[in-house]
């Protein structure tokens, strides 16, 4: 599989291709078993089958069967997909990139698997409410009621979620407090905090990110940035995620998830109509049965939506770049910052056009970084 001869990518390691490209298949093979069981409980009817089993189970009361039906198919999809998990979890220890032990990454799935079923009981409880309710306009009222818990989970995330698996605390480094409250003054913005982001435990790779919103909004930095980082290295890190937070990135991008979902759930209500009243696969709109096509539409609206999503993600990741080279005073730290990052992640710097396309949230490293040279370029030639 060498190629000869200067190519993109010949800066990449074979180690670094492959474990981008294997973690590439474990999430398409992830998708196509989501997708294959979906199918397969609608079209041989298995779906009705667990249905009747819940209602048996609950004496009839549509709520808890709904939740016995819910868990069940939770509980399947997991069984399905723990060997492909296990497998990712073996990937990082194979490519040295975790540190985490069997027992504490076992109890991180169940700990997920627990807050999964959690959040799909209350969204699904809510969303065949409003169908029973409203069985018209179920679509216009879920959607936006949907909203609001995406605005109130987007703000409880880093103090209610992002806590169940990593430890935080307020970080303790004065210097680079002071260079952030210097970087913020500048940019006219008020971050309200900075917290150290205790991912070493589990990883050894680096990360940093800007979460919340309102009052929860903050900038997290993995201990293992802040402790194998220079200063300089790290306020370039910080200039990045404070351009996002300039920029209103999370804003943004909840505003996008707003007129995706308003589709998403039109389409779902023409679908759940069509499959009711013209093939009468189910006997009311309400019939729980109907799930796994709920969620095969949002499902397969995801996974064609992806390439259109991370273009703009990587929009919003080239702004966060621009704004970050304009805050400090050489780039050369952003670059230093980007390779030790591409080198300790083991991130590819040059994938191929399509699977930048396709997967990338980022742009490309190297494209990052050649932004940086020609921006640094502009700058000493005006
Ligand atoms: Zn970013």
């Amino acid at each position: 599989m060498t190629r000869e001869g200067p190519n993109p990518s010949s800066s990449d390691t074979p180690e670094a291709r492959r474990y981008n490209r294997t973690r590439r298949w474990l999430g398409i093979v992830d998708l196509v078993v989501a997708l294959a069981l979906l199918v397969a409980l609608l079209i041989t009817g298995l779906t009705g089958m667990m249905r009747d089993l819940a209602l048996q189970g609950a004496f009839e009361q549509y709520s808890l069967a709904l939740f016995f039906y819910v868990a069940a198919l939770l509980l399947i999809s997991k069984l399905l997909t723990f060997g492909l998990d296990y497998y990712s979890f073996q990937i990082e220890h194979r490519y040295h990139l975790s540190n985490q032990r069997l027992r504490s990454w076992l109890w991180d799935e169940v700990k997920a698997w627990l807050l999964e079923l959690g959040l799909a009981t209350l969204l699904v409880e809510l969303l065949y409410y409003v169908i029973r309710e409203s069985p018209e306009h179920w679509w216009l009222i879920a959607w936006a009621a949907f909203i609001g818990l995406f605005i109130f989970f987007a703000q409880i995330a880093p103090v209610v979620f992002l806590p169940l698996f990593y430890k935080f605390e307020p970080l303790d480094n004065e210097q680079l407090k002071q260079r952030l409250v210097r970087l913020s003054e500048r940019a006219g913005t008020r971050v309200r905090g900075v917290y150290e982001w205790k991912l070493s435990e589990k990883s050894k790779k680096a990360n940093a990110a800007l979460t919340g919103l309102g009052a929860t909004r903050r900038i997290i930095l993995a201990d293992n940035l802040l402790q194998n980082y220079s200063d300089d290295e790290i306020e370039a890190v910080l200039a990045h995620e404070l351009g996002h937070h300039v920029h209103r990135h999370i804003l943004k991008s909840i505003g996008v998830q707003i007129v995706i979902t308003f589709f998403g759930f039109w389409a779902a209500s023409v679908a759940l109509h069509y499959s009711v009243e013209r093939l009468h696969l189910f006997e009311t709109m309400s019939d729980f049965a109907n799930l796994p096509l709920l969620i095969l539409i949002s499902t397969v609206m995801s996974f064609m939506l992806m390439p259109l999503l991370n273009a703009y993600s990587r929009f919003n990741e080239r702004q966060a770049d621009r704004y970050c080279f304009e805050s400090i005073s050489s780039v050369q730290p952003f670059i230093s910052s980007m390779n030790k990052l591409a080198e300790q992640n083991l991130a590819e710097r040059s994938p191929s056009t399509w699977v930048e396309w396709f997967f990338n949230s980022h742009p490309a490293i190297a494209k990052r970084v050649a932004a940086a040279e020609a921006w640094s370029n502009v700058r000493i030639g005006s």
